[in-house]
């Protein structure tokens, strides 16, 4: 299967051109699935795609090590905008997931955590769909601020990131306008949300620092090695 894409440009995504282009790949018969991690951030375009008319799957990987408030917040949303949500998960049972200590790989090995948990439970639906939407902002990290708009993916699928250049005021005005909630842990100083282990309390010099700190890490393989 070849794909044929005219790329999109890095430039603001309207709410508009954002359903003008989910519109273009439904004509075009695209099998199309969105990642969400459930944040406060992940809300607007999670509401943008409940109402589409498009044809879109909604994805939540579960890693198992996610907040309870987050697992709570994902079945929330799923009731407040009617949406399905397919949970993914790894293959690989968690006591095969110990170090030598005995410890889970997030202790030692945060990459190959990541790689079990995350990254090879989403390559059955790469190979399975055309299109992976994912909300990721270039204003997040520098792995982020320079991706496009459209981006090539591993098994032939493209990458839409229609919220790449949007920012916390856009976002923050679309819940407003919207009503939509924010994740019950913002209220105590969250903001950059992911499994339990590897989040820390909002830095108010790099949202993103807020995850796996102290290691060398700032992505998970999700961002790093399921693009092109
Ligand atoms: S974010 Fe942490 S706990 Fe979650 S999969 Fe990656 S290393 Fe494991």
């Amino acid at each position: 299967m070849i794909l044929k894409y005219h790329f999109i440009q890095s430039s603001l995504m309207t709410v508009n051109k954002i359903y003008k282009q989910l519109n273009k790949y439904q004509k075009l018969n695209k099998k199309i699935f969105v990642t969400s991690s459930f944040q406060t951030h992940s809300i607007p375009l999670l509401h943008i795609i409940s109402k589409s008319k498009v044809d879109i799957d909604i994805l939540f990987i579960n890693t198992g090590f996610h907040f309870p408030e987050t697992v709570t917040f994902k079945d929330d949303i799923s009731n407040l905008l009617d949406i399905n949500i397919i949970d993914v998960q790894s293959q690989v049972s968690k006591n095969q997931q110990l170090n030598e200590e005995g410890h889970f790989y997030y202790t030692s090995d945060s990459d190959l955590c990541c790689l079990l948990n995350k990254t090879q439970p989403l390559e059955p639906f790469l190979m399975q769909y055309d299109i992976w939407i994912s909300g990721v902002r270039a204003n997040q990290s520098a792995v982020r601020n320079k991706m496009k708009t459209e981006q090539e993916a591993p098994f032939q699928t493209m990458r839409f990131h229609p919220m790449l250049d949007w920012n916390q005021k856009q976002i923050y005005e679309y819940r407003l306008k919207y009503n939509l909630p924010e994740h019950p842990l913002d209220k105590y100083g969250y903001q950059s949300i992911g499994c339990a282990p590897c989040t820390r309390k909002f830095d108010i010099n790099d949202e993103r620092n807020a995850r796996w700190f102290g290691q060398n890490k700032t992505e998970c393989g999700l961002h790093k090695d399921l693009i092109k």
